[in-house]
């Protein structure tokens, strides 16, 4: 019966326009349902500065994305919030809320599942189920802000799913979470992480937005980084470095590499030579993140030693780094710990 309907929160300001002119409508009017939306609201009948008719057209035709909470998990060793959402289609996703001193920011799924294969990562376990629509989102925002009460300041694209395999709909997301008739938020306030899909980081260049990039580059060689990451088969790190290169010179904007340490893996001096001696000159900045073990793999924390030994070579060659503070462990709400409980 709904299969037909748009999704409100799924569009942007000028599709709701052209939506609304192509509809014998006043094109301003797709400014204010993108208004309504993008500010949380999910009833059409509330939207009170639209005629009766147009509010009925709206109920036939469209709808509002509004996501389900299924389970909602506190930490006890810090105030990070685990969410658990079910979409329409019964498939679940994960977002976690964490409080730092200059606000909220909460971490967002972009896939249900992911294709990636990532060996350290449990959100890539069940594989990819399928992409979420802009609407889905952003909609973790909004219903976070809701039930916490609290206004969010920063969003990170580091929770379930691979950002640039779903494109289009990251893009949308992105430009809506932006527009300030929507959510407001500052592009710097922005982060998206890939995993490294080349051609999808020159099309995000070529979009032009200041937010920031993560990439998930963990090894500091092609054959260290094929063992965790099938990605590395089809991009190497010299053509992804590349593409970093082309995204700094275009957007200005430092990039930030991540690299989990894995015990008695990636974690030696010589590592962090070479990590040093292929990021050298680049405006970046890495982070360090000890691996957190998930069931499905046997990859273990490196001792604290090891990690400042690493992050020291890094400093001694000029590399700024910083090593992650892991939020939310004991709900498994850390980097890689997301997935589907389905
Ligand atoms: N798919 C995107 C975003 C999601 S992952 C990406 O790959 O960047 C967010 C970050 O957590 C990535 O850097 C990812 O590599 C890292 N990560 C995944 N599993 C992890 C684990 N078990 N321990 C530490 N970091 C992990």
């Amino acid at each position: 019966m709904s299969e037909a309907k748009l999704d409100l929160l799924s569009l942007t300001e000028e599709e709701l326009k052209d939506w609304m002119k192509e509809s014998g409508q006043q094109s301003f009017r797709g400014t204010q349902i993108f208004e309504w939306v993008q500010k949380g609201n999910k009833n059409i009948e509330e939207m009170s500065n639209l005629s009766k008719d147009l509010r009925e057209f709206l109920m036939k035709n469209g709808k509002v994305t509004d996501l389900t909470i299924d389970k909602t998990q506190h930490s006890k060793l810090d105030e990070t919030v685990k969410f658990l959402f079910q979409l329409e289609d019964q498939h679940k996703i994960e977002s976690v809320l964490m409080k730092y001193k200059h606000g909220y920011t909460l971490c967002i799924s972009t896939q249900a599942g992911c294709a990636m294969g990532c060996g350290f990562c449990a959100s890539t376990k069940g594989g990819l189920q399928r992409n979420l629509t802009a609407g889905e989102i952003i909609d973790q925002v909004h219903q976070v802000q809701r039930v916490k009460g609290v206004r969010i300041s920063n969003v990170v694209l580091m929770g379930i799913g691979e950002p640039l395999d779903n494109f289009q709909e990251v893009k949308k997301f992105l430009w809506n979470i932006h527009n300030p008739k929507g959510l407001n938020i500052s592009n710097r306030n922005l982060t998206l992480s890939t995993c490294g899909l080349v051609p999808e980081i020159y099309q995000l260049k070529e979009l032009n937005l200041p937010i920031n990039l993560a990439i998930s580059l963990h090894a500091p060689d092609d054959t260290l980084r094929q063992q965790i990451m099938p990605i590395a088969r089809k991009y190497s790190i010299e053509e992804l470095l590349k593409a970093c290169r082309d995204y700094i010179k275009k957007t200005n904007r430092r990039i930030t590499f991540e690299y989990a340490l894995v015990k008695d893996f990636n974690d030696q001096r010589e590592h962090a030579k070479k990590l040093a001696k292929i990021l050298k000159g680049m405006l970046c900045h890495v982070n360090i993140i000890p691996v957190n073990p998930i069931d499905q793999g046997n990859f273990e924390k490196p001792f604290d030693k090891t990690v400042q030994a690493f992050e020291a070579v890094l400093k001694e060659n000029r590399i700024p780094v910083t090593v992650r503070r892991e939020l939310g462990q004991d709900i498994d709400a850390a980097c890689g710990q997301l997935r589907n409980r389905n």
